[in-house]
Parts: structure tokens; sequence; C-alpha cells
């Protein structure tokens, strides 16, 4: 059996030519992301048409995910390109991105003063670096350096205990959303998600019906899941700023809450960030990290993502090899079915038969489902309910196979528009013999729409022998 849990990598100087793209395609990417936080446009652009090529060349099929900055906030620079804080003394701190003045940082929020209370922390650095705010005169914030340490040009900042009122979109954002539509991208992730209004207004700027991703990394975001859930087509836990914004012992909580939260709604769900970190230098991962990785698989990941590993580390393919076999292990101990509900969407049909049909794979020990679909929604709802049976989804339309590689479990192929729901049938056997996935005689669930060819009028479920 193919791997089921869906890996994304994250492209970056690390893989930076046709070659570098396809040595992780090999390995077994599903998603390329484009992370918008890094990068030019032209270098973009290349990474797509490589993305694309390699995926052609190799035979398989691998989405283009554009990740976007969002409200990110930013530190200055230093005349120094770095300034160094000592531990137990105090620094100014005003709003701005240039250059700071000796001894200054400058922080790229223009509400400083009025939004930042008095005993309220500030994380620089990833949280590597903690300031506590003394007070607050004119145009400036004073604040402790509870720790201390080097802090570099342009390195990220959290207000964790503050109030911010930031843009939903920044000029940035809308800039790589409209660059993003000409590169046409398969999926959108939407960094720093604060509600439902924040996927709204990404929504306005996208391809109409790109699927939005729901980066939850702020506290707002995951107290807001269940508003997000109901707007977004999935949710990442991005436990790099997650873990600034929330103590990090409850990382591993939020996370779990997060996946089942995700996974219960019918949305798609990934786990992100340093899941294989100490392979930016090395060529065998720790212990832990082989754990996480399986723990977040073993919780119900659609997909496990890549950051630096793939972007800027050494070993880029072998940090998708070793995701790949840890992933496949914890497969191998699958239990059939996850969630006993019907999915809430807007049209029950198809959930219930997507529910029956794993149901009917299961009892009967049937090794193959196959979905037609138009949208890609069938294929969702059937990997939602996480059959053990590969789920071979057919659709028409290019955009809609590469949208599906990132559902789990999911075999995305391209099959031309037939005028009957019999012709469908029978076409789909004989691929799957063609093509070695079932012998003849073997018993497979199809699922499919009657009539034919629309989006999401999914009704039908037949046990066909092939
Ligand atoms: P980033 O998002 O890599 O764009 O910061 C993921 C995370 O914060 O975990
Ligand atoms: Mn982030």
């Amino acid at each position: 059996m193919k791997r089921k849990t869906k890996i994304i990598a994250t492209m970056g100087p690390a893989c930076e030519s046709l070659d570098g793209v396809r040595a992780l395609v090999v390995a077994g990417i599903d998603v390329a992301r484009l992370n918008f936080s890094h990068g030019d446009h032209e270098s973009h652009r290349r990474f797509a048409q490589w993305v694309r090529a390699a995926a052609e060349s190799e035979g398989r099929t691998v989405a283009l995910l554009q990740d976007i900055q969002g409200p990110k906030i930013r530190t200055g620079r230093f005349p120094a390109g770095e300034i160094n804080l000592v531990n137990g003394e105090t620094v100014q701190l005003k709003s701005g991105r240039g250059m700071a003045a000796p001894g200054w940082v400058e922080l790229d929020y223009p509400f400083l003063v009025e939004d930042i209370q008095e005993n309220e922390r500030i994380l620089l650095a990833d949280g590597q670096i903690r300031l506590r705010v003394v007070s607050a005169k004119g145009e400036t914030l004073r604040a402790l350096i509870e720790q201390g340490g080097a802090l570099g040009d342009f390195k990220g900042v959290a207000f964790p205990d503050s109030d911010l009122r930031l843009p939903l979109l920044s000029e940035k954002d809308q800039l790589d959303l409209t660059f993003g539509r000409e590169l046409d991208v398969d999926l959108v992730a939407a960094s720093f998600v604060r509600g439902a209004e924040d996927i709204e207004r990404v929504a306005e700027w996208v391809a109409p019906g790109t699927p939005i991703i729901a980066k939850i990394e702020l506290r707002a975001g995951y107290e807001r899941l269940d508003e997000i859930l109901e707007r977004c087509h999935g949710a990442m836990v991005a436990r790099g700023d997650l873990g600034v914004q929330l103590p990090l012992q409850q990382i591993p909580r939020v996370q779990s809450d997060i996946l089942q939260r995700t996974n219960a709604s019918g949305r798609v769900s990934i786990t992100a960030t340093e899941m294989l970190e100490s392979m930016t230098h090395a060529y065998r991962p720790t212990r832990a990290e082989v754990s996480d990785v399986a723990t977040a698989v073993g919780a119900g990941s659609d997909a496990v993502m890549l950051s630096g590993e793939t972007a800027v580390g050494e070993f880029p393919a072998r940090a998708v090899e070793v995701m790949d076999l840890v992933c496949r292990e914890v497969e191998l101990d699958l239990e059939s079915g996850s969630i006993d509900h019907l999915l809430t969407e807007e049209d029950p049909f198809p959930s219930a038969i997507a529910q029956a049909a794993v149901e009917a794979a299961t009892a009967l020990d049937i090794e193959t489902i196959v979905a037609f679909t138009e949208s890609g929604n069938t294929a969702r709802l059937l990997s939602k309910y996480r059959p053990r049976a590969r789920i071979v989804a057919f659709t028409p339309e290019e955009r809609t196979r590469r949208r599906m590689s990132l559902y789990w479990g999911v075999e995305p192929m391209v099959m031309g528009r037939l005028s009957s729901t019999d012709e469908m049938i029978a076409a789909a056997g004989k691929r799957l013999l063609e093509m070695g996935i079932c012998e003849a005689g073997e018993g497979v669930v199809m699922v499919a729409g009657v009539p034919p060819n629309e989006s999401k009028s999914t009704n039908l479920m037949k046990i066909h022998r092939v």
C-alpha cells in the first residue's frame, strides 16, 4: 500500500534547482509549499515551474501551496546588524521598521504605545528573548530585559498578552495573492488567522474556489477555531509561532485538540514545524523527532510538514525519506474509521455515502474505494472517514487532481468525462486492472453521483467486481 499521510515540503535555497526539487518529488512529497515570508516572486515562479515539471516527469501529483506571510510583526534593523540585550537592563522601544538608533529597538507595529500595556510581555526572535514593559512615555516604551541575548535584524516579535489591531490582509499579502493567481497555485495557507473574517478576506483575493488553509498560530485563532473551521478548507497546527504565543507545555494538548476538532468538522488537518528539525544539519533525526512525527500521524494529521529541513537544510531529500518511513510505519497499525458521526456539510448525502462506503469496504475487507469527483469533495469526505482501503479518486479536472494530493489516503487520477455512471464505473474498473491496482474479480466500492459530471452530487454507492 502507498503511504496515506501526506507530506508537505517547504521550498527554499536548499532545493533551489530542477534537480533539487525533483529529488524531493522522488522522495515522496505530495505538496510543495511556497513560503511568501521569504524569497521574491521570481524565485517562487521558478519553484512553481520546477515542481510542475518534476511531478510531470516523475508521474506524480504534487500540489502547490502558497503560504502568505499575514500580519507578522518584526523588528527593524540595527546599526551593527544586531544588538546585545543584557539580562536585568532596560531597553527603549519605538514603532518603526527602519534602522534603530544605537541602543534602541524598532518594532513594526504602529500602535505600540497605545496597545501594549505595562507588565505585558514582548517576545523576540521566536521567544528566545523576553521583555516586560515597565513604562510608556510619549512615543516610546521602556522594557525590562528578563531574558536577553543577541537580537538580529528583522526578527519575529510576539505580544502574547496584548490585544492588537492588525490589518486583515497587508498590502504585501494582497500583492502575493495576486501573484499566486498568476502562478495558478492549488492551495493557499493564511498565516496568523484570528477569526472567520480573516478567511473571508483571503477568499476575496484568491482564484474562486481555491481551498484556504487557516494557520492556527495565535491564541485568538485557537480560541475561535470553531468559527474558522466553518469557513476554511483545513487547519494547520503552526507550532512555530503557536509555541511563542502559548506556553510551550500546552502545545501537545493544543495540537491534539486542533487535530481532533479539525477532523471531526471534516476539514483537512496539518501538523507543522520542527518535525525533523535536527535534520537541518544532521543526516539522522533524533528519537524524539521520530516520536513527534509518529504522534502527529497517530493523532490523525492528514499531512505533516517540513519547513527548514527542506528549505535550508543540508539533507532535504533525506528528511522527506525519513518522514515517509515514519509515516508508513505508524500506518501499519492503522485502525479503520476515526469519526462515527455524519460530517455536517451543506448537503448531508455525500457525507452519508462516504461513511457507508468506508463501512462497506471495512466489513468486506475491500482494498480499494473509487470516487468520481469534480471538486474533490467526495474524496475529502471519504478520506475523513479514514478507510484502510486506498481511495482512488478520478476527476476530469487537472486542478482537482492536484488539490487532492493533500488528502489523506487519496490517490488522485485524471479521467475524462463520460456520459453515464455505468460507463464511468466500467472505465474505472478497466483503469484499475491496467494499472495493476486491482486483480480481475476483486471487489471495489465505487462512489459516484447520478446524474454524473456535477459538482457535489454524490448520491450512489456500488459494490462492484472488476
Ligand atoms: P511559518 O508558519 O513557518 O510560516 O512561521 C508555521 C509555524 O509558525 O509553525
Ligand atoms: Mn508561523
